[in-house]
């Protein structure tokens, strides 16, 4: 699709706004630009909000928040049910847009709407699943139960590389739960926001809850900071890097409200030699320069046992040559741009301090020529595991090889890293993969086998621990975070029982 065919099905035009407060608001923050990383060039522009405009937003989300709670929640799953189905309407528009303005390839970007989709489909069927406990009293004549509240108005800071899936894994079990949210989108990608919040607004135009699902585009030191600071949004969903959630973490603390943090990661691919190469090079390849490495899940580290490390390497050099780059939007193309110049020269840093600290450049270590976005060339450089570079997360497609002899050692060097994201291990014997999993295998929140480290379905919770912020969104039980938990205790006798069996008077 070109670009004014996605404009036009998705109702953008060359200015818009970029704030929502239960309608379409004017920003008062000033011009922000959306540049597309394929050509460099701008693609339309959007109004910010100010500080001013998010009290607009958070008086609209705390207002519709009075009248939503008490809407039963498979109803509230109905308008969900609504929004997956615009959604489908416009999954090939949207992945589009998200293929324009963020670069990774249109079939990632449709991808990403699928995931939205799903994740629609996972808050209906919760939203008469939201289930409490019934527990035992030990007062005669008593019936104690748990029940879950709706929080509130949720803040959702989200991250530039999942412009649009990490909203609504947020948004539709919030949505659900009884809460109203806030978003405010990385200013990458704000057309992509925006576009989202039309088809939003389609479905809930004209039904007085309009303002369950609000928008500001906005700087993250101005309204970012504003918003998680404010003592009227009881929980902020972060998605960002550790620096990012250090901020949120510290100022939900300090005003004891809850975050949700979802942050980098530093993920490992361990690789044993009784692997299955073919699948192994396949996952490794899709893992590490899939999303042009940007993926929070992106495969960063190959762990490998030495006596097979020269052959992967060679298979995964095989398997980089096949990597077209290029405009995302051209169905041939497997990798598109970096989000910015800014992450190109980031990612040159980063390979000349892998080659300081003895790194090999086994393949690629340069930027594409000839193009005049942000194109860098997948890069595969053997390295020590105690070289300081590999302990961080260089958002781009740069795989570090890390020999090592056994599993012992592997799952030493997968754990060894601040981050806990996600990990995967590829082996055919059955007791390397099952310590893997076990207590002293991954300490990551995804752990897989034969599988690499990115593709996540929504069905189980995604979050990471230790740097990545031990937050947990998407499905399992993860709605938990989004309500709050009251104990309730019932006396249906005549007699005033103490709990452990206490005389008073
Ligand atoms: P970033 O930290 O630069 O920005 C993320 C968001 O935080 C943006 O919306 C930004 O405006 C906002 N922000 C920045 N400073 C803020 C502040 N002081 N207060 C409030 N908000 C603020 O991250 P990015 O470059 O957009 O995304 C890449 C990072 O996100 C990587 O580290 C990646 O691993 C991580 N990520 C993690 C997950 C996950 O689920 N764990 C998913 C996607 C991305």
């Amino acid at each position: 699709m070109t670009r004014d065919e996605i404009f036009s099905a998705l109702g953008l035009s060359d200015a818009n706004s970029g704030v929502y407060a239960g309608g379409w608001i004017d920003g008062n923050g000033g011009d922000l630009a959306s540049i597309n990383p394929t050509t460099a060039t701008e693609i339309a522009t959007v109004a910010k909000g100010n500080t001013d405009d998010y009290d607009l937003v958070v008086a609209s989300s705390e207002d519709v928040f009075k009248e939503w709670r008490m809407v039963p929640a498979p109803q509230r799953g109905e308008y969900v049910r609504q929004i997956g189905n615009a959604l489908r309407d416009n999954k090939e528009a949207l992945g589009a847009l998200v293929a324009l303005e963020m670069g990774k390839i249109a079939a990632e970007g449709e991808g990403e709407v699928q995931e939205m989709i799903d994740i629609a489909d996972f808050a209906v069927g919760l939203s008469r699943q939201l289930y409490g406990l019934t527990i035992a009293s030990e007062r005669p004549r008593h019936r104690m139960m748990e029940q879950w509240h709706p929080l509130g108005p949720i803040g959702v800071i989200t991250a530039f590389n999942f412009p649009v899936a990490v909203w609504s894994w947020n948004a539709f079990i919030a949505a659900v739960c009884g809460d109203t949210t806030i978003w405010k989108p990385s200013s990458q990608v704000p057309l992509s926001a925006i576009a989202v919040q039309h088809i939003c607004h389609q479905v809930m135009a004209g039904t007085g809850f309009e303002g369950a699902f609000n928008l500001i585009v906005g700087s993250g030191r101005e309204v970012g900071d504003t918003m998680i600071n404010d003592r009227r949004i009881p929980l902020i969903s972060a998605t960002g890097s550790c620096n990012m959630g250090e901020k949120v973490g510290t100022a939900t603390a300090k005003r004891l409200a809850r975050s949700l943090l979802e942050l980098g990661g530093n993920n490992a691919i361990t690789v044993l030699e009784d692997a299955d190469l073919d699948l192994t090079t396949r996952g490794i390849a899709f893992g590490a320069v899939g999303t042009a490495g940007q993926r929070c899940t992106s495969t960063r580290r190959v762990i490998v046992q030495s006596s097979i490390s020269g052959d992967l390497t060679k298979r995964l050099a095989d398997a980089y040559a096949q990597v077209t780059i290029g405009d995302p939007l051209d169905p041939s193309t497997l990798m598109g741009p970096l989000i910015n110049q800014q992450a190109v020269d980031t990612m040159m840093a980063a390979v000349g301090i892998a080659k300081d600290q003895g790194g090999e450049v086994l393949y690629g270590g340069g930027v594409v020529e000839g193009k005049d976005g942000f194109f860098v060339q997948p890069t595969i450089i053997k390295i020590s595991k105690d070289a300081p570079i590999v302990q961080e997360e260089t958002f781009a497609p740069i795989l570090y090889v890390i020999d090592v002899e056994d599993v012992f050692e592997a799952i030493e060097v997968n754990n060894g890293v601040v981050q806990g994201l996600s990990s995967a291990i590829f082996t055919n014997s059955m007791k390397a993969a099952e310590l893997f999993l076990s207590h002293i295998g991954s300490d990551c929140g995804i752990a897989n086998v034969n599988i690499g480290t990115s593709g996540a379905e929504i069905g189980g919770a995604f979050g990471g621990e230790k740097d990545t912020g031990g937050g947990r969104e998407a499905g399992s039980d993860s709605w938990k975070a989004y309500m709050r938990r009251q104990t309730v205790t019932i006396n249906w006798g005549d007699e005033l029982p103490l709990a452990q069996g206490i005389e008073f008077g």
